[in-house]
């Protein structure tokens, strides 16, 4: 059996980048540019008010303009002012020609059509918005690799760019197996259970970026399990399954894999939980056969599935924990096994919380990071320090 750190040795050997596709701005958050950004246009498009106000041609001592005009956000019609003139301007509104400043409302007397400025507050130029003064045409808005987020998606929307290229985000089906699998909001009988592995894979894999996703469920009966899998292989990339990897008699996933024809990159990793992961490929799509206990989904889905999606999608440094800390208490483990604990901190320390059995969900409510404990120790002591992975 396999080391948790030569399953990751196995896995970032194999995982490749996916293709760059081009897809609308709107549904890229979360996605990784696959190409440097340049700005198509300079933005502002043209000079433009930062206030409600005048627009003048502003000369220190000239006090009186005549309003010839008024400009709205949006007209484009082409206004020239001459020597004493102003225009009444709205924020947004395009600067007429012969005007350089603004003076805001607030600032000046009004008197029918005439206007009036006393005060020692403004400066030439002052409250407008040059063209090109956010970003130039050509100018690089943003570089390949960076992982998009809601604020650049608004950066990019400024200049109008509709499409984005990126990596190939990939498709997604999650199965989960198990006859004693009911959906959440029907009524349970005795010897079933709620499925809890499928909402929180869905959870999980909306936090990588994926939405786009297929949800199945499958009865332990080797047959109809092997139809399910074989579809979700031909239509997705990624296919992620829950339960029956084990060693139990109706445990058919790992038969099933065989018959699919997926090539096992490993089975069974010396951990806990989750020591009877499957991973393979078979061509360019990935399959992950999850053990079915929540929390052996979870810490195998952070450990090796997410890392993969994520350089699959683009990001770097996939493998690396989230930080280090000392642990607050002494913790006794198994020796040769390497453990993921449900674990809480507060930035200073972790504390290891209690309910680690591998079916128990409670500690999740309070939970805030998962830790990582060495393989060959069996006493861990209370100040180690120790690698969180974040929840
Ligand atoms: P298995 O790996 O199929 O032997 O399942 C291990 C344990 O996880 C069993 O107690 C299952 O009932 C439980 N389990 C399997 N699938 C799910 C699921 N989707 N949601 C919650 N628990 C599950
Ligand atoms: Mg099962």
């Amino acid at each position: 059996m396999i080391s948790v750190n030569e399953a990751r040795k196995i896995l970032s050997a194999n995982v490749e980048r996916a293709e760059a596709v081009t897809i609308n701005l709107q549904d890229s958050l979360g996605a990784v540019l696959a190409e440097n950004v340049y700005a198509p246009v300079d933005v502002p498009f043209f000079n433009n008010s930062a206030m409600d106000g005048y627009a003048v041609d502003f000369v220190e001592h000239i006090k009186n303009w005549e309003v010839v005009k008024t400009i709205q956000a949006g007209d484009s019609t082409e206004t020239i002012l001459k020597q004493g003139q102003a225009a009444r301007i709205f924020t947004g509104a395009k600067i007429p020609n012969g005007a350089n400043t603004v003076i805001p409302q607030e600032m000046i007397t009004v008197e029918n059509q005439s206007i009036s400025y006393d005060l020692d507050k403004i400066k030439k130029g002052d409250h407008v918005r040059l063209k090109g003064s956010q970003c130039q045409q050509g100018d690089l808005l943003l570089a390949k690799g960076i992982k998009l987020n809601a604020p650049m998606i608004g950066l990019l929307a400024s200049v109008g760019l509709a499409e984005v290229s990126i990596y190939k985000i990939p498709s997604v089906t999650y199965i989960v197996t198990g006859n004693e699998l009911k959906e959440a909001g029907t009524k349970l009988e005795a010897g079933e259970i709620y499925n809890s592995n499928g909402p929180m894979l869905k959870a999980l894999l909306s936090e990588v970026g994926i939405h786009n996703t297929s949800a199945l469920i499958a009865a332990d009966d080797q047959h109809k399990l092997q139809q399910v899998i074989n579809k979700a292989l031909s239509e997705v990339d990624i296919l992620i399954l829950s339960g029956g990897i084990s060693v139990g008699d109706y445990d058919f996933v790992k038969v099933c894999m065989e018959n699919a024809g997926v090539q096992e990159l490993f089975y069974k990793v010396k951990q806990r939980p989750g020591k009877p992961i499957f991973v393979g490929k078979k061509e360019r799509k990935w399959i992950f056969a999850l053990p079915g206990n929540p929390s052996s989904v979870l810490s195998c889905f952070k450990q090796y599935v997410k890392p993969c999606l994520e350089y699959l999608m683009g990001a770097d440094d996939v493998w690396a924990q989230d930080k280090i800390l000392p642990l607050a208490t002494d913790f006794r483990k198994v020796m040769g096994l390497t453990f993921f604990v449900k674990a809480y901190e507060n930035g200073s320390n972790v504390e290891i919380l209690d309910g680690q059995q591998s079916f128990n969900l409670q500690a999740f409510g309070k939970a805030n990071c998962f830790i990582e404990l060495d393989e060959n120790k069996e006493v861990i002591p209370s100040g180690t320090e120790v690698k969180i992975f974040n929840l």
